[in-house]
């Protein structure tokens, strides 16, 4: 058996109850082995199972009081995955679903996907399976400050630096900047995402939607085709989705379709995307209430119904496995023509095959969702620097570096002749800066 594949066996057995984790793992080695035939130094380094194996996992307690006086207790995570290439940075997730398994596979995305866009960033991530949903303004505070208390010890500036995640915004790192700066006494760029008030970059906010439709516009524009009257799905309607719909609204495509958690609304005239903000920005409501104040548009419960309307983009940027064999089937047969991933790994390794053999473009997560943590970084520059970039210039960098990214990808791929393989070329990509640094490092 050859170096990749004992080493991916030997992770499915060491790590059998963590399903997202091997996932991700198994879609990123199943595209190095050529890596590894150029470089059969990498074996004798063990390189690929150092990389494969969390620098630090740390796991803790988070007690909070609730409005009724009940101590709660909920469980916090940060892995630290890899430092090769520089400080860790990755987001925190506050969903009832996280576990060790979401941890690691979103952390072993972050490291390829921070090394993707060529600034000197590690990665890591972490968040707490905390639910957000129905808690009141006191209570999220005192959990992010319950979560900070024991998180801080972490973190630092140039070791570790989270950002947001699905159910952290920024309300969030407000609460949880607040708890770090008033136990430290520093006020440093140790999160990022935070308010333009206090040490925030212009265009964080909208930085993963903005740079994934950048990407779309991209990949179309190497076609000869733009977005300009294209019909376009996005999944979700939370920060990435909002902001992909906007810029993707800006360049002429027509969004039909959005969901939440509960179900999806349907509106083939066009989405109104000011309705849309004012529900979830402002009123922190559900979606379904744009159905009843739009004229056309529909309501139905669940999410995978959203598949079955026809479009010619689809934008997953609501969470992992939203897309599986059977919506694949349903995109293509509708005739989709590009899937960009804004949400990380929202295909199933059996839906992006199915979209490979129909020869749909497939943009991957790494790449098409890496615009965030570009201008995080952006944002560290800046504090560091104590220097505040205007929206156009932090937009002009983001645009670049989705540009720098998507030749890349795209190198890597031709190099080992499999143009248009963009799932390959982003691995392959991502991992050889990470693989070369780990190498001048030496056994660490
Ligand atoms: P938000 O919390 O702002 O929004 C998440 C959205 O997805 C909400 O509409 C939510 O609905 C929906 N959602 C969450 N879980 C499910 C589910 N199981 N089924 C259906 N819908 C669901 O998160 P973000 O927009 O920040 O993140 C979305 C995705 O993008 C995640 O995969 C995240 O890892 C990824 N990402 C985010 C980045 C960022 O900068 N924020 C950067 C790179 C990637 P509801 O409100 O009902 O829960």
């Amino acid at each position: 058996m050859d170096y990749v594949s004992s080493v991916l066996n030997e992770l499915k057995k060491k790590n059998a109850n963590e399903p997202e984790f091997v996932q991700a793992a198994t879609e990123i080695l199943s595209c190095l082995e050529p890596v590894f035939e150029r470089h059969p130094e990498y074996e004798r380094a063990g390189l690929l199972e150092r990389f494969v194996e969390p620098e630090r996992v740390v796991m803790f307690r988070v007690p909070w009081v609730d409005d009724a006086g009940m101590v709660r207790v909920d469980r916090g995570y940060r892995v630290q995955f890899n430092s090769a290439i520089g400080p860790y940075k990755g987001g925190l997730r506050f969903h009832p679903s996280v576990d060790l398994s979401i941890i690691k596979f979103l952390g072993i995305e972050q490291v390829l996907k921070n090394s993707l866009t060529g600034l000197p960033i590690g990665g890591g991530k972490g968040g707490s399976d905390f639910d957000p949903k129905g808690k009141s303004e006191g209570e999220i505070m005192r959990f992010c400050q319950s979560f900070m208390t024991e998180l801080y010890r972490h973190l630092g500036q140039d070791a570790d630096v989270p950002a947001g995640d699905i159910g952290v915004g920024s309300r969030e790192i407000g609460y949880l900047f607040g708890q770090y700066k008033r136990i430290r006494g520093e006020h440093v760029g140790v999160l990022t995402g935070r308010g333009l008030s206090y040490g925030g970059s212009l265009v964080r906010k909208e930085a993963t939607g903005y740079g994934l439709v950048y990407m779309v516009e991209e990949a179309l524009g190497h076609r000869g085709d733009s977005l300009k009257g294209k019909r376009v799905i996005v999944s979700g309607s939370g920060n990435v989705a909002i902001y992909a719909c906007e810029k993707a609204l800006s360049l002429g495509a027509k969004v039909v379709a959005m969901y939440d958690s509960d179900g999806y609304i349907a509106d083939m005239g066009g989405i109104d995307l000011a309705v849309i903000k004012q529900i979830k920005e402002v009123e922190r409501g559900r979606i379904r209430e744009y159905a009843e104040r739009v004229k056309g548009a529909s309501y139905h419960e669940g999410c995978r119904g959203i598949w079955n309307i026809p479009c010619d983009i689809a934008l997953p940027c609501a969470t992992q496995n939203e897309i599986d064999l059977h919506s694949a089937k349903a995109l293509i047969k509708n005739g989709v023509k590009l899937i960009g991933e804004g949400a990380n790994m929202p295909t199933t390794l059996e839906a992006i095959e199915a979209f490979r053999k129909a020869g749909v473009v497939f943009l991957p997560a790494k790449a098409a969702n890496a615009g965030g943590v570009a201008t995080s970084a952006l944002e560290m520059a800046q504090s560091s620097g104590r220097m505040f970039w205007t929206f156009e210039e932090v937009d002009a960098k983001l645009r670049s570096i989705m540009s720098g990214i998507y030749r890349s990808m795209d190198e890597a791929a031709r190099e080992y002749s499999l143009d248009g393989d963009y799932v390959a070329g982003a691995n392959i990509a991502g991992f050889c800066k990470v693989a070369d640094a780990m190498m001048a490092q030496g056994v660490v």
